[in-house]
């Protein structure tokens, strides 16, 4: 029976996709199975036999009535215009589900049209380490893609060591990127930008449909959407770290687990990847990022909102100049919360600030410190003994009890500050057991922050000095 629906393929025009079967990988091994999460999407019982699982998400097998594409993008790589699209991935089909469609996707699964000079595959230590962070992710309430499934392969992986390979089964949303739109807007023909803009708004926010301006009102709502994204990856001390266009959803899901990390100690330039020398996409410079992605999609919707170019760019100007000021509300009002403020006021922006610029010149642990805020403990009684962090702490108190009750603001502490994040020495450690052929290790941490608002967790100790040294890579 045909449970995959294709409609990416059947509603868009052919120069959107290629169509292309995930290359046959022979051995391998199922690593990884969320039975949750293919529960949740109600495909549990078409992968039931163990063997069938293993069989469809390696690509040996097709899933009866699939036809699988890997969808063409382009891209701003670090503000550089490029062709892209899946080098290294094929949509097996999308779900039906009772909040819409869902894509199937494998990540590593083989050679497309769209390789370029790549090998189509992944290597197994990388495809973990997006299940484990992509699930962490949603664990801590925020928009992500999920990870269904990650398959260990025969065959060597060749970087800059040879490597195991592995597959990840990808559930997202959809795989519409910002990207998406700027290949059919260069690359495509006369109709394909209006075919994805009509797609995408069925798809993902049909209550535009019978906007007077769709295109103009999609660029708003993915606006919203990507405000509430980054709001939440500052929230939680994340850091994307390859923001290309090609890595922004429309959905608004966190897309493409590359070179991400977590922060650890305070500080807005903190980066990460290896290739991001600049700081292009460092923890704080992501708003401005995402700014700059979102005038790059407002660019490639221009012939959809005004026949004169002109007219057009002033109206999406418009658009995106509401983005600064909404981004800051928001933000503000996210870090007022996380400090337990119920009651905000124009004059906690202050404390926001300065609480932060302490925060940075100690280097003190973002998620530790509003734990522990919130908790009590060492590392506040130790800051409360420097004159300049005891007058903030002084101030703080005073905000937070502004018409509210120190319940309610713990409540809001503890609602807003996750006490377990992957930390980078504990993903390296345990990827590094994985790799050995220990999964156990993996297990307990994927565990541990399947619930990492539980206040009966500890504190997570940072080794002094690790990240000083830790890099991240994309592409592997
Ligand atoms: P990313 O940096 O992961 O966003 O990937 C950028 C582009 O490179 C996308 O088009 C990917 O599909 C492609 N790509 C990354 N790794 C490979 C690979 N090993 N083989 C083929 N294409 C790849
Ligand atoms: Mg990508």
């Amino acid at each position: 029976m045909a449970w995959l629906k294709h409609t990416y393929a059947t509603q868009l025009p052919q120069n959107l996709y290629s169509v292309q079967a995930p290359v046959p990988v022979g051995n391998s091994q199922m690593a990884l199975y969320n039975e949750a999460l293919a529960g949740e999407l109600g495909i549990a019982g078409h992968l039931k036999e163990a063997e069938k699982a293993l069989a469809y998400l390696s690509g040996n097998e097709t899933i009866p009535g699939s036809q699988p594409i890997a969808q063409a993008y382009a891209g701003h790589q670090f503000g550089h215009f490029t062709r892209l699209g899946d080098g290294r991935a094929v949509l097996l089909g999308e779900i039906e589900t009772p909040n819409g469609l869902y894509d199937l996707q494998l990540k590593g699964s083989g050679q497309t049209p769209y390789s370029r000079r790549g090998d189509g595959r992944a290597t197994f230590y990388s495809m973990l380490r997006e299940y484990l962070i992509s699930e962490a992710l949603h664990a801590l309430h925020i928009p992500t893609t999920r990870s269904l499934a990650v398959v260990k392969t025969a065959g060597p992986v060749y970087r800059e060591q040879i490597q195991e390979g592995g597959i990840l089964t990808r559930v997202a949303a959809s795989h519409i990127r910002v990207g998406t739109f700027e290949y059919a807007r260069f690359f495509g023909e006369a109709d394909d930008l209006e075919a994805l803009l009509k797609y995408t708004i069925q798809r993902h926010y049909p209550d535009l449909t019978d906007h007077a301006s769709p295109a103009l009102a999609l660029l708003e709502r993915v606006m919203q959407k990507q405000k509430d994204l980054i709001i939440n990856w500052l929230r939680v001390g994340f850091i994307h770290g390859v923001m290309n266009t090609d890595n922004m959803a429309i959905s608004g899901e966190t897309i493409d687990y590359g070179p991400c990390a977590f922060m650890n100690a305070y500080h807005p330039r903190t980066v990460f990847s290896s290739i991001d020398t600049q700081g292009r996409y460092a923890f704080a410079n992501q708003p401005n990022i995402a700014y700059w992605n979102l005038s790059v999609f407002a660019n490639a919707l221009l012939p959809l909102i005004d026949e004169e170019e002109e007219a057009a760019g002033a109206k999406t100007q418009e658009v995106l100049d509401q983005f600064p000021e909404a981004f800051s509300k928001a933000y503000f009002e996210m870090m007022g919360h996380k400090l337990g403020i119920v009651n905000q006021e124009e004059e906690d922006r202050d404390l926001i600030n300065s609480g932060l610029k302490l925060l940075a010149k100690w280097r003190v642990d973002y998620t530790n410190f509003f734990t522990e805020l919130r908790r009590g403990g060492a590392l506040i009684d130790g800051l409360r003994q420097e004159d300049a962090f005891e007058s903030w702490y002084s101030k703080w108190e005073k905000a937070r009890s502004r018409g509210a009750t120190l319940a309610e603001s713990e409540a809001l502490m503890a609602q807003m500050n996750p006490v377990a994040i992957p930390r980078n020495h504990l993903v390296e450690e345990v990827l590094q057991s994985a790799v050995s052929g220990d999964m156990h290790p993996f297990h307990s941490l994927l565990q541990e922050l399947s619930s990492p608002y539980d206040d009966a967790l500890p504190l997570q100790a940072v080794p002094a000095g690790f990240d000083a040294s830790y890099q991240t890579f994309c592409g592997t």
